[in-house]
């Protein structure tokens, strides 16, 4: 389903389907992925705050969703252990990148970046494709009570929390079709060199950049 190319970035399969998209999600061993002039970013505040990037590239404002449709802008969220989430609008060519740590989808970011969206682009949910990118996995994320609480899951001490499913669930219960939801499976903490962990590595750890877009000249 996913694949990484000759420049380490991971693609997803199923995306190649469209000539009018740009997506990855880059590793540690791609750094200088997706860092063009025309980049749109957020400022990531492990918020449920959506943003519309208008055409415009550059660091946008505080949030952790950012939509857009404008050709020859990307957009792109950095995370070392949180989820980046890819949304792709197949019949309206909308897209967007979503931050989404455990702060971020217990407030329903998935649910939110859906709803905005419908409302600044007529998006359906059913047209939708969601690609969940390398996170921590639930091998590797434990919590405490006050945490898994969040997620419906009451605990006396530590549990592991699966982070990546409870966002499946978000996008599944906003209506898009399972079968356009692909996950990596990819852990970031044990999964290897190659990502960038937070939990593993504190604050040496750097941040993996993934991005969606349309490209220039639409086909
Ligand atoms: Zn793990």
């Amino acid at each position: 389903m996913f694949y990484r190319d000759a420049e380490h970035v991971l693609r997803l399969r199923a995306f190649e389907q469209f000539s009018w998209l740009i997506h990855g999600f880059g590793t540690r061993w791609s750094p200088s992925f997706g860092s063009c002039r025309n980049l749109a970013t957020v400022r990531q505040i492990h918020s449920d705050r959506c943003v519309d990037a208008g055409g415009r590239a550059g660091v946008l404002a505080e949030g952790d969703a950012l939509m857009g449709n404008s050709p020859g802008i990307l957009l792109g969220v950095k995370t070392a252990d949180c989820i980046p989430l890819l949304l792709v609008d197949e019949r309206l060519r909308a897209v967007a990148a979503v931050h989404a740590g455990w702060r971020g989808t217990a407030q329903q970011i998935g649910a939110k970046a859906i709803r905005f969206l419908s409302a600044r682009y007529g998006t359906q949910p059913q047209d939708l494709h969601a690609a969940i990118g390398p996170a921590i996995g639930k091998c590797c994320f434990e919590v405490g009570p006050e945490v898994a609480s969040l997620f419906g899951q009451p605990a006396n001490g530590k549990v592991k929390l699966d982070l990546t499913e409870a966002l499946r669930r978000q996008l599944l219960d906003s209506g898009i079709p399972a079968g356009r939801i692909y996950a990596s499976g990819l852990c970031t903490m044990c999964g290897g060199s190659e990502f960038e962990s937070y939990r593993r590595d504190g604050a040496a750890a750097g941040r993996m950049l993934s991005v969606v877009g349309v490209v220039e000249r639409s086909a």
